[in-house]
């Protein structure tokens, strides 16, 4: 099939079956056999998430002024996630298009703050655990900014060991909650007891856990603070693309207070029609993002995400069980949505192949080899699948270790 755009347009009616052909070699997440890129609260809350976005789909967010209903819906949706992450009154906080776009505006905010109020003109530094994303590496190359990654302990940021490599250029800390690698909450106080005593900007990347967090803790876990009741906490990130059940292309950013946020504003020009003074990176912004990302919240409210958030936390507690079972050693600690797991005797990454073969699609860690689950509440339904998987996939690999190779 070429790829040129064709000569004569098509109908609808057989460009739709040319897009589900084209689906069909994708990976079937809706059995729920594939544990990252997709978050699967099932059918109803996707049908409210598509529906939401193609009514907006058109609009457009960079024009608050033609579209006050997208306007209204990111502050309503930005509301919500300052109540859920304890927020002070006056905290501020925007939509963007995900996590990297929120980490970059938030390291981006921190610059220009350090630069007018900490007079931090030359060379800058950014200290975070070795376990942070990638997103923080891309934020620091394009603006020049040196990313110090601490290894961890205990899968942990190593707080005295990050302490130690502060110095008077740096901008900014950083701890995850949870961070994708282990899906572990970082010692957030302990974090914020060095931003306090070295007058430092502590950012806490909660792209995959701000929105299953606090729900996850309204159910009766006790989770470490990890959220703006830090006081040293000055800004965080929250994927609504994520745990939150929107449609990709939502997440949040936030900040303590309105002044800190104002540092986020690009004024940009003079052009030909004048100064272009726009509040995020992005110039057209999606309005089906919003929409959908509003429409999710209000379908499932806080006693649907409770409902939806405890079922993956269940999928997550007998999938840990169940490893433990078979041998497998659980990294850390986890509480929320993500859980990676090590075996003592087997390489994890073989064990992965076979996994791969039976058909489950997860990711899997390199430092150390394990294997890694991103469990939504669709998991619940599949966890002893992938468990009954888990052990004839031991089992094969345990049998290639004591056949010789070229046996004969
Ligand atoms: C997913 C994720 C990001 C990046 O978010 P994108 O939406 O993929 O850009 C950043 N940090 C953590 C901890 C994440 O899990």
């Amino acid at each position: 099939m070429s790829s040129a755009l064709p000569e004569h347009g098509a109908p609808w009616s057989e460009v739709e079956p040319r897009l589900r052909d084209l689906g069909k070699g994708d990976v079937k997440w809706r059995d729920g056999r594939t544990g990252m890129y997709i978050f699967n609260a099932g059918p109803e809350v996707e049908q409210v998430q598509k529906a939401a976005y193609a009514m907006f789909s058109s609009e457009n967010g960079l024009g608050p002024a033609a579209f006050p209903s997208l306007a209204q819906m990111e502050r309503e949706v930005v509301a919500a996630g300052l109540s859920l992450l304890n927020a002070p009154p006056g905290a501020a906080g925007a939509m963007t298009s995900g996590g990297t776009d929120s980490i970059f505006l938030a390291i981006k905010t921190a610059r220009d703050h350090a630069r007018a109020k900490r007079g931090l003109n030359g060379a800058l530094n950014i200290v975070a655990p070795a376990s942070v994303h990638p997103a923080f590496d891309k934020a620091c190359m394009v603006m020049d900014i040196e990313l110090r990654r601490i290894p961890v302990k205990d899968y942990l940021a190593d707080v005295a060991a990050m302490e130690v490599a502060t110095d008077a250029n740096t901008l900014m800390i950083v701890g995850s909650a949870p961070c994708f690698p282990f899906g572990l909450i970082d010692p957030i106080e302990a974090l914020g007891e060095v931003a306090e005593r070295k007058g430092l900007w502590l950012h806490v990347d909660a792209c995959v856990g701000a929105y299953i967090a606090p729900f996850v803790r309204m159910n009766g876990a006790q989770l470490p603070a990890f959220d703006f009741s830090v006081p040293a906490v000055s800004s965080m990130s929250g994927d609504l693309h994520k745990y939150g059940y929107a449609s990709k292309g939502a997440s949040t950013v936030f900040f303590r207070s309105e002044a800190l946020k104002e540092f986020m504003t690009f004024d940009a020009g003079p052009w030909p029609l004048g100064r272009m003074i726009t509040p995020s990176l992005s110039g057209t912004r999606p309005g089906g993002a919003i929409s959908s990302a509003w429409a999710v919240m209000q379908h499932l409210g806080i006693d649907g995400y409770r409902q939806k958030q405890g079922e993956g936390t269940q999928a997550r507690e007998k999938i840990e069980a169940g490893v433990k079972r078979l041998g497998f050693e659980v990294l850390g600690r986890p509480q929320l949505g993500i859980v990676a797991f090590a075996h003592p005797k087997i390489d994890a990454l073989r064990i992965y192949a076979q996994m791969h073969h039976r058909g489950w699609f997860t990711a899997a860690l390199i430092e150390p080899h394990a294997l890694h689950l991103m469990l939504s509440p669709k998991h619940n339904e599949v966890a002893h699948e992938y468990l009954a998987d888990l052990e004839a996939s031991l089992g094969a690999v345990s049998e290639e270790q004591f056949t010789p190779k070229y046996a004969g």
